[in-house]
């Protein structure tokens, strides 16, 4: 079959740089099919003998009509050292019949689509038809080049061009390609971690083993191919491995309407007609029919259990199995997010020890990796408690106490176990600050945190609920009001005229007396001295001199680019 050049919603014609390539004549919306067509020619994909593919393929070219043969001589040749011609047009232009095919097929128009690192079109080998179909991925603009990616990966920019001159001989200088510094390093980490996130997702052990941890991933796979513009076979695949994972566990309710998207967005990229969509949509109906349906039961729920008529949000929550944390978002105090000064009460970068990450869990709202085997951590978080007893035989630990009451222990498996502390620090009743605190598991059964940097540890002499406090106050006082203005912490009055406390520069203060809102105290008594004497600024101020507090506060609280560290006295 193929579309009349009439009804064509393309045209062949000369691309800037890249030679011929198929430019859109009218706007081409997001699903539509733009071609579908007979390979003239189906080619192994691997290698044989140079001599004996090419003499397949002259038998083979030779039987084509003079048509066939002359479109087949068209196309453009990038290796004319392959040996002979046809070899080289074939190694050129072949594209997959099917995603992990052995062969491969020359077509008249498809395999003149050009390249992008982040296309606006795919192509997909369609078995009921026997034809490769091309489907708008993305609204196309009437004028603009129709692309598909030809790597299997989208890798790092430095990753693609490589794998591109080598297997295609060109060097890319698609939209992503030609991006500057430094928007072009960002770009490259997050593809990077996109791609290791959907290899750990496609990990059957991981999904049997560690399924709520999978599901996470996926969610954050699909949160950033949107962040970052990828609307291509990534989705689907994302889709229906979070499928697989809910009908693993008996998970009916989920792993329908998993299935529903899944086809969806695969409907999207292949077409209602194509056979991936219809056994999707099978599974959609009936989960059970998926094979490893029900191998284990811990998620078991009826079919028809998804939630309605609720938020869109909520049902999101419901469907990714996030409940509690949305819960917890929810009763949560108005964060600071943003805000001037970090609130140490905030429960997201200060949890207590049982909303800490595990060491061996790959907690992905806590750690990312690019590679698979080196963690960062993602964003910043602490861990604070207060020192409620000293052990120290072989090593320093630290029996401590969080905010919840739950006490843990800090072992020192630093260099110096411990010494390199100073000793007028480590005291009872004083609180330890562990940036990026993990929990773990040691040999006694116990859990609590391994201590192994210097730089990630602190001890702040006072109290968990004195610190608590002192933050307290910070926010009060310390950060600009809603309109901009300071809030003296002598008098509670609102100006931009402040002072600022010179020793910590956190706090401000009416350079003159404020008679009038000061009424029970001495007229005389300046706002600094006030806090100073009565409103614990004294001891505060000392505090809030170390470098380690005062860095705590100051963390960023919205984008997150390097760990902090305390500075090692
Ligand atoms: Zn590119
Ligand atoms: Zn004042
Ligand atoms: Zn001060």
């Amino acid at each position: 079959m193929s579309v009349s050049d009439a009804d064509k919603l393309y045209r062949l014609q000369e691309v800037h740089g890249k030679g011929l390539g198929l430019v859109a004549i009218v706007k081409i919306s997001k699903g539509t099919r733009i071609l579908s067509e007979n390979p003239l020619l189906r080619v192994p994909r691997s290698t044989q003998s140079k001599k004996r593919a090419g003499k397949a393929l002259s038998k083979e070219i030779s039987a084509l009509s003079d048509d066939q043969r002359r479109a087949f001589f068209s196309l453009h040749n990038a290796f004319t050292d392959e040996g002979t011609q046809e070899l080289g047009i074939v190694r050129t232009n072949a594209l997959p019949l099917g995603s992990n095919a052995s062969t491969g097929g020359i077509f008249p128009e498809a395999s003149r689509i050009n390249h992008a690192c982040i296309q606006n079109a795919q192509n997909t080998w369609n078995e009921n038809l026997q034809q490769l179909t091309i489907h708008a991925i993305r609204d196309i603009d009437e004028g603009e080049e129709i692309t598909i990616m030809y790597l299997s990966d989208r890798t790092n920019r430095s990753a693609r061009q490589l794998a591109l001159e080598k297997d295609f001989r060109f060097t890319c200088s698609c939209r992503l390609c030609a991006l500057p510094e430094p928007q072009l390093s960002l770009r490259n980490t997050r593809l990077d971690e996109i791609m290791w996130l959907d290899q750990y997702i496609g990990d059957g052990e991981h999904i049997a083993a560690i399924p709520f941890q999978v599901l996470q991933a996926v969610r954050k796979l699909l949160r950033l191919c949107e962040e970052e513009d990828i609307d291509d076979a990534t989705i689907p695949r994302a889709y229906y491995d979070a499928f697989q994972i809910a009908a693993f566990n008996s998970d009916r309710a989920r792993a329908r309407v998993l299935a529903q998207r899944a086809a969806k967005a695969r409907t999207v990229i292949e077409g209602d007609d194509s056979p991936t969509v219809h056994r999707l949509e099978e599974l959609a109906r009936d989960p059970s029919k998926y094979p490893s349906y029900g191998c284990a039961s811990q998620w078991a729920t009826p079919v028809d259990g998804a939630p309605s008529g609720i938020p869109a949000e909520e049902f999101e929550a419901w469907l990714w199995r996030e409940e509690k944390k949305a819960e917890r978002a929810r009763t949560q105090q108005p964060t600071q997010e943003g805000g001037e000064y970090v609130d140490l009460r905030n429960e997201t970068m200060f949890p207590c020890f049982t909303e800490l990450p595990g060491e061996n869990d790959l907690d992905l709202d806590y750690l990312k990796s690019t590679d698979g085997f080196m963690y960062r951590p993602r964003k910043h978080w602490c861990f604070l408690a207060e020192i409620v007893d000293i052990e120290d035989f072989i090593r320093l630990r630290l029996i401590v106490k969080d905010k919840m009451g739950h006490k843990t222990t800090v072992a020192f498996h630093t260099d110096g176990r411990g010494n390199e502390l100073n000793p007028s620090c480590v005291q009872k009743g004083y609180t330890v600050a562990v940036l990026y605190g993990e929990q773990h598991g040691f040999l006694d059964m116990s859990v609590g945190i391994r201590q192994e940097t210097p730089a990630s540890l602190r001890i702040f002499p006072v109290s968990l609920e004195g610190l608590f406090n002192l933050s307290d106050k910070v926010q009060q006082y310390a950060s600009k009001a809603a309109n901009g203005a300071r809030t003296c912490q002598g008098c509670g009055r609102q100006a931009d005229t402040l002072k600022k406390c010179a020793r910590c520069s956190f706090f401000w203060y009416c350079d003159k007396p404020q008679n009038l809102n000061v009424l029970t105290r001495s007229v005389d008594q300046a706002c600094q001295t006030l806090a100073w004497n009565e409103k614990g600024h004294k001891g505060d101020c000392k505090l809030l001199k170390d470098p380690g507090l005062s860095g705590l506060l100051l963390l960023p609280q919205g984008g997150f680019t390097e760990p902090y560290e305390f500075l090692v006295s």
